[in-house]
């Protein structure tokens, strides 16, 4: 083989790559990024039809600019060129008896805490508890933080209130943040991501669509002479003499690179694009084990009008009608998720719904109005007991419940399934955070960013970081940078 000839090579565009490249070429490190995709953004690509801008994914930015994408994009140079847009009145949780507007102000965190209280039902003698809960829960300190997060969500919430309709929200909430049942995810993630967004005060949409993010981010690697190239499918990453030193495309062009930065997931790097064969035995064992967060079901919807007012909506919906938060039972709260885990469409159906349009008008033609919408489902590779169908009913039948008479504004209404996440991201499973944030996979356990291949690292949701979604990948990206710039001045990349 010829002399290297980059310095970098990032597989993906999605939002840890897109961090990882801008930062390397800012470091002055000869930086190539690939991306399989026609378009770049991964998770948070879009699409155009009929003069709507339509958001691949589902998203809002719970940090918006102040977290780790802020960061990145601060130190790139670039933070003025991205505007986040907060709504004083970002979303609403509707449905099943429920109707709680939810603000960007820290001074509503009571009204609305005593809102969602009085509307689950929860006794007078039972609020000081859930008080403590709360206040407990989003003060967290970072030593406690650190012992929960071995321990997950449930095991917090239990230690102080046993109301099922308070279990109910959490297991919604929390599966907002990472995708996964909350007596699965970790505790400590879940306080760590909430007093990052409460410090942020943030919650927001960028003006331009979420890709805008990423695709400032590789402008600006461009600037610093970065090379970025769209339908390069990465089909091999390149061993030689023990060490990752470049990669074969798809359709036959090679790239050699003293460091090679993979965005997709770890069991797809390990296992697909290096081979077992080049790892210890305890990483192959580890990485295997890994558990993935769901998968989504996704619908974009095009409205004649502007319909809904809020940025966002949580719409509780019930398939067959018996699931009410106030009325529930901890054995129904836990049926939810089992079920969800093993491909059964659950009795609670929440659906994530964002208006990118609300935020930036010009997303969607004068006077009309752009819809997102998904709602958690399993992954590709798990058995779906009900077909995607009955998942698209159960959907559609919540948002008829919660805005009557929606169905008269629709222009038009496409589905994003779970196959076509996994194929647009490149993850096997289709996982939207493919290392899910549950005990023994978080914090110090968290997959390391250096693998143990030499000159083979990882930038996105599989390993680093912390937080929620974009943030997570964001804040690997910058470590997956940081960790670069180190090995390349301390001589451990050759
Ligand atoms: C439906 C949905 C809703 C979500 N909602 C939110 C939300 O509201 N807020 C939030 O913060 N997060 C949300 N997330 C999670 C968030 O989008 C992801 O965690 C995050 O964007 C993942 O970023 P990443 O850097 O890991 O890469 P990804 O966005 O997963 O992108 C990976 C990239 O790598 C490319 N790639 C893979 N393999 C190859 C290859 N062999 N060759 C070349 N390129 C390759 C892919 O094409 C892709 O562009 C959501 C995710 C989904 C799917």
């Amino acid at each position: 083989m010829t002399e290297p000839i980059y310095d970098v090579i990032v597989i993906g565009t999605g939002m840890g790559g897109s961090a990882c490249g801008a930062l390397s070429a800012r470091a002055g490190l000869k930086t190539l990024i690939l991306e399989k995709n026609p378009r770049i953004g991964g998770a948070c690509s879009y699409y155009e039809k009929d003069g709507f801008h339509v958001d691949f994914g589902t998203h809002l930015f719970t940090c918006g600019g102040e977290g780790a994408i802020g960061e990145v994009l601060r130190r790139v140079g670039a933070r003025s060129r991205v505007e986040f847009v907060q709504l004083r009145r970002f979303s609403r949780i509707l449905g099943l008896d429920m109707n709680i507007p939810l603000y960007n102000s820290l001074l509503s965190i009571f009204r609305t805490s005593y809102r969602i209280h009085h509307q689950l039902g929860i006794r007078l003698r039972e609020m000081p508890d859930v008080v403590r809960l709360n206040y407990n829960f989003f003060r967290m300190p970072d030593e406690d933080i650190e012992k929960w997060d071995d321990r997950t969500m449930e095991e917090y919430v239990m230690q102080y209130s046993q109301n099922p309709g308070l279990m109910a929200i959490t297991n919604v909430v929390l599966a907002l943040y990472f995708v996964y049942p909350y007596w699965k995810t970790s505790a400590g993630e879940g306080a760590w991501a909430s007093k990052a967004m409460i410090k942020a005060q943030a919650i927001s949409y960028p003006k331009g669509g979420a890709v805008i993010v990423h695709q400032t981010m590789l402008d600006a690697a461009k600037d610093r002479g970065a090379t970025v190239l769209t339908q390069a499918r990465v089909r091999k990453i390149l061993v030689e003499k023990g060490a990752a030193c470049g990669v074969e495309l798809e359709d036959g062009r090679k790239f050699l690179g003293r460091a090679v930065v993979s965005n997709g997931s770890l069991k797809d790097t390990v296992f697909n694009l290096v081979g077992a064969q080049h790892f210890p035995e305890d990483y192959r064992k580890m990485t295997d084990g890994l558990e993935q967060a769901h998968n989504a079901v996704q619908f974009k919807i095009a409205l004649d009008r502007k319909v809904i007012k809020e940025g966002s909506l949580i719409v509780l919906g019930s398939p067959h009608g018996d699931f009410r938060p106030k009325t529930t039972t901890v054995p129904q709260v836990h049926r939810v998720y089992e079920d969800l885990l093993s491909g059964r469409l659950p009795e609670l159906v929440p659906l994530y719904l964002v208006v990118p349009s609300n935020f930036d008008p010009s997303l969607a033609p004068p006077g009309k109005q752009i819809i997102i919408l998904c709602t958690g489902a399993p992954l590709t590779t798990s058995k779906w007991v009900d077909p995607p169908e009955v998942w698209e009913e159960a959907m559609m039948k919540a948002l008829r419940e919660a805005i009557p008479g929606i169905e008269r504004h629709i222009l038009w209404k496409e589905v994003v399934g779970a196959k076509a996440i996994e194929s647009w991201i490149g993850k096997t499973g289709g996982s939207c955070v493919s290392t899910a944030q549950v005990p023994g996979q978080v914090g110090k356990k968290r997959p390391a960013i250096r693998s143990p291949l030499p000159g083979l690292y990882f930038a996105g949701d599989q390993a680093g970081g912390r937080g929620i979604g974009t943030e997570l990948a964001a804040r690997s990206g910058m470590e997956c940078a940081e960790i670069l710039d180190s090995d390349f001045r301390n001589g451990r990349i050759s």
